[in-house]
C-alpha cells in the first residue's frame, strides 16, 4: 500500500478538494457518533466525485458515501477506507414542467426553501427531514404521508466501474424504506424530481405545520437517527407502540436511550458510544420478540 500521503494526495487532486486523514466522523453524523475515518473526501463535483472514485479503485480502498449522517451509525474504531461526503454537490437547477434537476447533496431543507420560493408544491413533507436528496432516494425516506418515490423521476448514477448510469423510477424498484440502491452498489449524483406548480402561500403554511410538528415531538432535543426500526406492517402496530408496550420507554444502556417522547427513537445523551447503541439495538429486537413474537428490522444503517 502507497504511503499516506501518495493517496491523500491523489484523492485531493481527484476531489478538487483536500482530502483529510483520520477525521471524525462524529461530527458528520445526526447522532455524534462514531470514530475516525482512515480518509475524507468531499468532491467539487459529479465529475470530480467520478476520478475519486477511480483513485479509490486504483489503490484498492474501501469506500461509503456520506449524505447528510442522518441515517448512518459508524463504529466506535472508525471507518477503515475513504468517506465520500456529496456536502459540495449543491446544485439544484429548475426545468421546464415544474421538473427540478437536483444534486445528491442538496439537503432536504434547501429543496424545501427553493421549492417554496419558486411555488413548487410536492415536497412539502420533507420539511425538517434531515439529510440530503442522495440519502432520501437511497433510503426512499418517508414521512407524513408521502415519499420519495412518488416525486423521482429519473436518477444519474455511477457504477462501481465508473460509469455514467440514468435509472427510471421503475428501475429504482423502490419499496418501503428501501430502493435498489441498498442493494447495488450505484452513487447517486443527481436526481430529476417532478413537483407541480401551486400556491406559495399554502406551500409555506404547510411547511410551517410539519416543522413545527417535529420540532413539538422533540425530534431534535437529542442527537440521533431518527426511527431506530422499521415499522412491520403485518404486525398492525408502529415499531414504537410495540417498544413502547415492552416498557422500554427511557431506558438507557451506557450512554444512550430509548427516547421518552419517541420509543422509535434511540438518543444519545452526550456520552454514548456505537457500541452502546448496538446493544440497545439487540435488545430491543430481542425485547419485541419475546412479548410480541415480531421480528423488528433496524432502519439505522449501521456500517459494517
Ligand atoms: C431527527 C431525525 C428525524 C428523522 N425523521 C425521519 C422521517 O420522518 N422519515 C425518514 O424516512 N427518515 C427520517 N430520519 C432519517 C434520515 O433523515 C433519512 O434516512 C435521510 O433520508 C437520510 O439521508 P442522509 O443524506 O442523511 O443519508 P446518510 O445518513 O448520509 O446515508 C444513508 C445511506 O445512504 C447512502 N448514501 C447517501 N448518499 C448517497 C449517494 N449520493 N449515493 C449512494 N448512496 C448514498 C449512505 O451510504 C447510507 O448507506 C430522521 C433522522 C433524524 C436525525
Amino acid at each position: 500500500m502507497p504511503a499516506q500521503t501518495v493517496i491523500l494526495d491523489a484523492l485531493s487532486r481527484a476531489a478538487q478538494s483536500p482530502a483529510q486523514p483520520d477525521y471524525p466522523l462524529a461530527r458528520e453524523c445526526s447522532f455524534r457518533l462514531g470514530g475516525p475515518a482512515q480518509y475524507f473526501c468531499a468532491p467539487q463535483d459529479p465529475e470530480a466525485l467520478r476520478d475519486t472514485l477511480a483513485v479509490i479503485r486504483d489503490f484498492g480502498l474501501k469506500v461509503i458515501l456520506l449524505g447528510g449522517g442522518a441515517n448512518l451509525l459508524f463504529r466506535d474504531e472508525g471507518f477503515p477506507g475513504v468517506v465520500i461526503s456529496t456536502k459540495h454537490l449543491t446544485a439544484i437547477r429548475a426545468e421546464a414542467d415544474s421538473l427540478l434537476r437536483v444534486e445528491a447533496g442538496v439537503s432536504n431543507t434547501a429543496l424545501t426553501e427553493f421549492a417554496l420560493q419558486n411555488a413548487l408544491s410536492g415536497f412539502e413533507w420533507a420539511a425538517g427531514l434531515p439529510g440530503t436528496v442522495g440519502g432520501g432516494v437511497f433510503m426512499n425516506a418517508k414521512c407524513y404521508g408521502s415519499a420519495f418515490s412518488e416525486v423521482v423521476t429519473r436518477v444519474t448514477a455511477l457504477s462501481s466501474t465508473g460509469d455514467w448510469i440514468q435509472l427510471s423510477a421503475e428501475e429504482c424498484r423502490f419499496a418501503y424504506k428501501s430502493s435498489v440502491f441498498q442493494i447495488q452498489p450505484y452513487i447517486i449524483t443527481e436526481v430529476l424530481l417532478h413537483l407541480a406548480s401551486g400556491d406559495r402561500e399554502m406551500i409555506c403554511q404547510r411547511v410551517g405545520e410539519i416543522q413545527a410538528d417535529r420540532k413539538n415531538k422533540g425530534q431534535f432535543l437529542f442527537p440521533s437517527a431518527g426511527c431506530a426500526f422499521k415499522n412491520n406492517y403485518a404486525s398492525g402496530q408502529s415499531a414504537g407502540a410495540l417498544i413502547e408496550a415492552c416498557g422500554l420507554k427511557g431506558h438507557q444502556l451506557g450512554g444512550v436511550r430509548v427516547f421518552e417522547q419517541h420509543a422509535n427513537f434511540i438518543v444519545n445523551t452526550g456520552q454514548g458510544r456505537t457500541r452502546d447503541v448496538i446493544d440497545l439495538l439487540k435488545l430491543i429486537e430481542q425485547a419485541v420478540w419475546e412479548k410480541h413474537h415480531i421480528r423488528l428490522e433496524p432502519e439505522i444503517r449501521v456500517v459494517p
